[in-house]
């Protein structure tokens, strides 16, 4: 069999989103006919100890205490930054200045203003890149975009995006990065991902009226004293579309008993969509064209006609799992680093989330309307 072209991968931390990132990098391959075989290279962290362990836990071949280390290796050919959220833009500039392409987690930088450098200096550089919101990469998203994009549900009205969990809920859980007054905050953490969906969905929204909350004032800092908290708990915001439908979006990681509530509800005026991430290989259909007396949501079950789901399994209703949604975000962008298709979430499209997440706290501190 004729071998295919290596691509290196250089990972820089291996926590939560390291482990999902390499379990997408394993599985991809087997999964889809990839252009390249993956190779996992190196492995950075804080420590010698941590990345070592990691390292041997993930299969890759060396270790590192120094993620410049990745970047200046000239055997490496893309540099996956799972990082905490303050580091992203240090570690990407440099990775782009090197040549390297860049696969980031969320949120991409701390400030718009920085996610947009971090995208010209890629574009500039032409190297390509991803930014990990997984949650688009679900077979029953792309299923209620082709089915909202056909006119199945008629016109689009209104919407509904949420996305609640509650792994701050509990006020003496320690100050983390994600409590950094630099891109902090439930609603750049986890809103992020409602606000994309959203867009996923509907197209632009065009315009914000925010509401950004903190409840919890303070926090221990994990040295025996506190900590100010300024980052929101809570963000929300009444939305317009540039398609003319309204709507509300809610990012909010003090939802007590919320794990994962990545929900939408979409309202036409033929039919309704509703899913739960909780239940995220389910999608609830309404439709107006159903009898009267048999109306009602449906619920479907992903199969094999919801692609990709038949590339991971042949029969309908047993279920893909989280970390499959990162083998469809590694399979997606891969193949768009061998020309087969654009990146499915590159740092353009990052940056531009993370302008709706300020335009949202800006209307939140001036409680008026702003335009996207
Ligand atoms: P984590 O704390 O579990 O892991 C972070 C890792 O980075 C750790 O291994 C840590 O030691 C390492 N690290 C920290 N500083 C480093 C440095 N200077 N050099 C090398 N390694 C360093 O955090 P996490 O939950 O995996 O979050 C990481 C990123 O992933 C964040 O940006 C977060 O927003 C994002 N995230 C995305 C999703 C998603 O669904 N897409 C889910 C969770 C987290």
């Amino acid at each position: 069999m004729p071998s295919k072209p290596k691509l290196r991968i250089g990972l820089i931390g291996s926590g939560f989103m390291g482990k999902a990132h390499v379990f997408g990098f394993a599985s991809a391959p087997k999964v889809f006919d990839l252009p390249y075989d993956i190779e996992l290279h190196t492995l950075a962290d804080i420590t010698m100890e941590a990345a070592t362990a990691a390292a041997n836990a993930f299969g890759f071949h060396s270790a590192t205490d120094n993620w410049r280390a990745l970047v200046d290796n000239p055997e490496i050919d893309v540099i996956d930054i799972t990082a905490p959220n303050a580091l992203h833009k240090e570690m990407a500039l440099a990775a782009i200045a090197a040549g390297k392409h860049v696969y980031c987690e969320k949120p991409l930088a701390p400030l718009a203003s920085d996610a947009i450098e971090m995208a010209d200096a890629a574009e500039k550089a032409g190297v390509k890149t991803q930014v990990g919101f997984n949650y688009l990469c679900n077979p029953m998203l792309a299923f209620a975009r082709e089915m909202i994009a056909s006119g199945e549900l008629g016109e689009i009205r209104g919407y509904r995006g949420i996305h609640c969990e509650d792994y701050m809920a509990d006020a003496t859980s320690p100050y983390t990065f994600r409590h950094d007054p630099a891109g902090g905050g439930a609603l750049a953490d986890i809103g992020s991902h409602a606000l994309a969906t959203a867009e996923h969905l509907l197209g632009p929204i065009a315009e914000v009226m925010g509401d950004c909350v903190t409840s919890i004032h303070e926090r221990p800092d994990g040295k025996g004293g506190t900590r100010k908290i300024e980052v929101d708990d809570i963000g929300r915001a009444f939305v317009r579309f540039e398609n003319g439908a309204s709507g509300s979006i809610e990012g909010n990681w003090i939802a007590t008993g919320r794990k994962m509530q990545h929900d939408f509800e979409v309202f036409g005026s033929k039919g309704a969509l509703a899913f739960s991430q909780e239940h995220f290989n389910v999608l609830h259909f309404y439709s107006t064209a159903d009898a009267k007396g048999l109306q009602g949501f449906r619920r479907i079950e992903a199969g094999p006609d919801h692609t990709p789901y038949g590339r991971f399994c042949v029969a309908p209703g047993h279920q893909l799992g989280f970390n499959d949604l990162k083998a469809i975000e590694v399979a997606g962008y891969v193949s768009a680093l061998a020309g087969q298709g654009d990146e499915p979430f590159n740092f353009r499209k990052g940056a531009h989330i993370q302008g709706l997440v300020e335009t949202i706290q800006a209307s939140s501190s001036e409680r008026s309307w702003r335009k996207v």
